[in-house]
Formats: C-alpha cells, structure tokens, sequence
C-alpha cells in the first residue's frame, strides 16, 4: 500500500493556538491605540469642549450683572473650575472684575488673578483667544507660573499637550464683544497629566496581554481535546476497517461535523462488509454455478467415449446446452464489469423497440413449445427510441429471463408496453412468489440473489439485475420493480418516445 508521503504540517493545536494568540494581539493592539495612545487626545478634547461650552454659556448670561454671578459661581463649583470675568475699561486700561469663583478651591488663585492682565495680553495678539498649560512650582513652596505650552495660533487647533509635570492646569481666555464693550472670561481647570496613567495603564496591558496569551495556549489545548479526541477515535476505526474488520463501529459523539463523518464512515463499513459478503457469495455461486456444467460436460464426454451406443446428437445437445450455460455466465461478468468499469458506453441510435421485444421473444419458442409456458407481448402499437439497442434488449432480455425462471406453476408471463406522454414503458410481469420489501432495494445489486440454495440449474448468476440497473443508469432510465409476495412482480422500465423534432 503506498502511503502518502507526510509533509511536515502543523498540528491543529499550534494552528489554533497561533489563531488565538492573533486573535488576542488584534484585540490588544486595537484597545492600546485606542485606551492609551488616543486617550491624552480624547481627554483634551474634551476638556477644551468643556470650557468652551461654558464660556459660551457665561456669554449668555452678560446683560444681566446678578444673574452672570450665579451663574458663574454655579459652574465654577459644579465642575471644580475658576472662573473670571471681566469688563475692560479702555480709559483706565485696566480689568474691571464682574464675577470670579474659585471652584477648585485653589490657593493660587489670587496669584493667578494678578496675572489676568498678561493673559488679557495674550489672547489679544492670539486675535481674542488663547489656551495654555499651567504649572506650579511646588518644590519651592512658591507660586511660579510656567506657561509650556500655549496655542498662539487658533483656538481650535487645539495642540496636543506634552511635557507635563506635576499639578498642570487649562487656563483658557475668550474675549467677546458687545456694544462697543470687552469682556473677558478666563476659566482654570485642572488638566490632570496622563502620563502616570498611561504608564499604569501600560504596565496593566503587559500583564493582561500576557495573561491572555497564557489563556490563549490552554483554550487551544482544550478545543485541542475537543476537536480532535474524536478525529483521533475515528483514525483509529478507519484504521481497523481498513485492515478488513467490518463491523468497526464509528460512534461520532462530539459535534455535527463529526458524527456526519461517523455516519458516512459507517455506511462505508456497512457498504464495504456487504460487498465483501457478496464477493465471497459470488465466488460460492459462480464456483457453484461453473461446476455443475463443467460436470455434466465432464460425464457427458465420458459416457460418449466409454459406451459406444451413447455418441448420439442427445448428449451432444446436453453438452451444447452446458457450454452456451457457461457462455452465459461468463458474457455477463464480462458485461457487468464493462458496464461498470464505464468501458461500455450506449451507442445512441434510433430503432424501433417493439419490433426488438418481438425478435427477442422469438429466441422462447422453443421454451414455450417444450415446456409450456405462456409468454405474452402486449402492444398497441409500434415505438421508435433512441437508445443503444443491443443494451435496451439486454434489459428486456434479462427481465423475461428472471420472469421465466421465477414465475409461478402456470408458466405464464406477460410483456407490456404501454405509451403515454412522449413515454414508453416496457413491463414484464410473472406469477411467481414475488419479492419481500427487504430484499427488493438490494436485487439490483451485484451477485445479490434472494434465494441462496438454486432452485434450478439454470436459475441465474445474481447478476441479470445489476446489468439491468447499470444499462438504465447509463441511459438516465426510469425503472423499477412492484412485487406483491405470493402474486408474482412487474419489472418496468421507462424509454422517451424517439421525437425527430429534438434531433433536427
Ligand atoms: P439471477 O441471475 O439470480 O436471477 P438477478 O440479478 O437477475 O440474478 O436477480 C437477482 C435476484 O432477484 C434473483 O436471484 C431473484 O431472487 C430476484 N428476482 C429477480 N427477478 C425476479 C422475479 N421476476 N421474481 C422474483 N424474484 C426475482
């Protein structure tokens, strides 16, 4: 047995795992882009958002002196914020303080205040708004503003703050004008450096990627189990089938996929155990079925030699009627395995197939002179197919052979063909025992005969039918049998009425 040479695969473990582990990579990649590499943006966006929407809404609030004070001590505390704002008085070139709050409760926020002037200066070369990073400095317990980063451009570019240190803070300023008057609101919010977070949130990714990768390895090795435990059982009976050992079974527990192999792998086993069933049958029959004219002819040539009076044309015509039995026999193994084999290919012609069923009743006269049997051929009228001829009259050949062997004491069997619908169907139905319901779908098979101890000599090889089924398929043939047990059965097979006009 030749074996295919083994290539160096993979096992679907590894398969699996290297899926898993991309798997967790993409998941990993995507939420590290977005939770740590997008996140100072995000977090800046929105911060900016939130202090423009409240500038915005302290500008509503400009006309009225009482309500712009509650209003700007409401947001101020509400989101931890302070907030200023201001009329500039043009004459005295100074702010003039309209409401302020201090919602961060920060202590630098007087210091802060002196410096409004230097940001009301900033935001008007900025062209009226401006946003910058604040630092203080701690470690010498003093308030020392550092501005690193600020957006001497537009207001909305909104530049991504980097170099962060210690307590950053937004300071924002929008001037707005109204009826010929400045006024300018400043927020300070805390903008929390995200630095340390990401860091944390880095070293908390290793972890968990890692984490994942380890439970990326034992799902594989479980689905690993569970996916192939039963492909390994199955390799395993397909292994013991192979040595011959039929009644292996596949038991395909496990998932769908799985228990349909089972299922084909089973039908395998029970096709290949029937055919192996019926090879040995058939070397039985066939051994059977080559012995007993082998003996006749044996005795027969013997009785001719030895005993002067016996050399008359009887015997001769004995050992005549044994050599064409094994003619026969031997023509349809041959004809089986052509047909099977796809050697013999219809020869599509045109002929007249009730004129065929007609010669081939003539090759039973003799039949029904000597032994009376009764064959009938019904038609109305004459049919033209296009088929392979000698094949279509094999069938029917076949067919009143099995009709003749197998029909009852009255000797009687009848061929029919009846027309209808561009169709022709050619019956041929005996008197005989019939067929039971188990045995009927397994005639058609190869060397399957119904009953194993021959009731005649010249009962048949198990191979009529199978001939039979092999010309129909080849020639895509309807056919079929109807047998009722102790009434006889009807074996049929349909033909397309031969119509000039698809052949034009
Ligand atoms: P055989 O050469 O044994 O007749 P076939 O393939 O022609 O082989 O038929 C297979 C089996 O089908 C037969 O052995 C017989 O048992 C059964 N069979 C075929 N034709 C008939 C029939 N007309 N009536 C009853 N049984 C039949």
């Amino acid at each position: 047995m030749k074996h295919r040479e083994k290539k160096t695969q993979i096992s679907i473990k590894w398969k699996m795992f290297a899926i898993l582990v991309m798997f967790v990579a993409l998941i990993a990649l995507a939420l590290w882009f977005f939770q740590i590499q997008m996140l100072n943006y995000f977090y800046q966006m929105a911060k900016f958002k939130e202090l423009d929407d409240i500038s915005n809404n302290v500008i509503a609030t400009l006309d009225s002196p009482e309500l712009l004070k509650e209003k700007v001590a409401e947001y101020g505390e509400h989101n931890y914020m302070d907030i200023w704002v201001f009329s500039f008085d043009e004459r005295n070139n100074e702010l003039i303080t309209m409401a302020m709050v201090n919602g961060s409760a920060d202590p630098f926020m007087p210091y802060l205040t002196k410096k409004m002037p230097m940001f009301y200066e900033k935001a008007i070369e900025n062209g009226g708004s401006y946003i910058a990073m604040i630092s203080k400095d701690h470690y010498n317990n003093r308030l020392e503003l550092r501005v690193f980063k600020d957006n001497m451009g537009d207001k909305n570019s909104h530049p991504i703050v980097s170099g962060a240190v210690g307590n950053t803070n937004a300071i924002s300023v929008s001037i707005y004008e109204s009826n010929g008057v400045q006024y300018v609101i400043v927020q300070k919010s805390d903008f929390t450096p995200m630095r340390s977070i990401i860091n944390t949130l880095q070293n908390q990714f290793t972890i968990s990627g890692i984490f994942l990768i380890l439970l990326a390895l034992i799902f594989a090795s479980v689905m690993y189990k569970v996916i192939t435990n039963p492909i390994i059982k199955m390799n395993e009976a397909a292994k013991k089938l192979a040595r011959g050992e039929y009644d292996t079974d596949f038991s395909g527990n496990g998932y769908r996929e799985i228990s349909e192999l089972a299922d084909t792998l089973n039908y395998a086993s029970s096709e290949l155990s029937q055919n192996d069933r019926l090879q040995k049958d058939l070397i039985s029959n066939i051994s059977h079925d080559l012995r007993t004219p082998l003996t006749m002819i044996k005795g027969y040539s013997e009785m001719m030699r030895d005993i002067p009076g016996e050399n008359n044309p009887e015997n001769v015509q004995v050992i005549i009627d044994e050599t064409e039995r094994l003619t026969e026999l031997v023509n349809d193994m041959l004809d089986l395995s052509k047909i099977q084999a796809g050697a013999r290919l219809p020869e599509f012609r045109e002929f007249c197939i009730t004129d065929s069923v007609r010669d081939t009743l003539k090759r039973y006269e003799k039949l029904i002179m000597q032994e009376g049997y009764n064959i009938e051929f019904i038609a109305n009228e004459d049919v033209r197919v296009m088929a392979d001829s000698v094949m279509i009259l094999q069938v029917v050949y076949n067919l009143i052979n099995n009709a003749v062997n197998y029909t009852g004491e009255d000797k009687r069997v009848w061929v029919r063909q009846s027309v209808s619908e561009g169709v022709v169907r050619i019956s041929v139905t005996d008197t005989g025992e019939g067929i039971s319901k188990e045995d009927i779908t397994k005639i058609w098979d190869r060397y399957y005969k119904v009953d194993k101890v021959h009731k005649r000599a010249t009962v048949g090889t198990g191979l009529g039918l199978s001939i039979v089924k092999g010309i129909l398929e080849t020639h895509n043939a309807v056919y079929g049998v109807e047998s009722t047990l102790g009434h006889g059965s009807t074996f049929w097979f349909e033909l397309n009425v031969f119509d000039p006009s698809t052949y034009e």
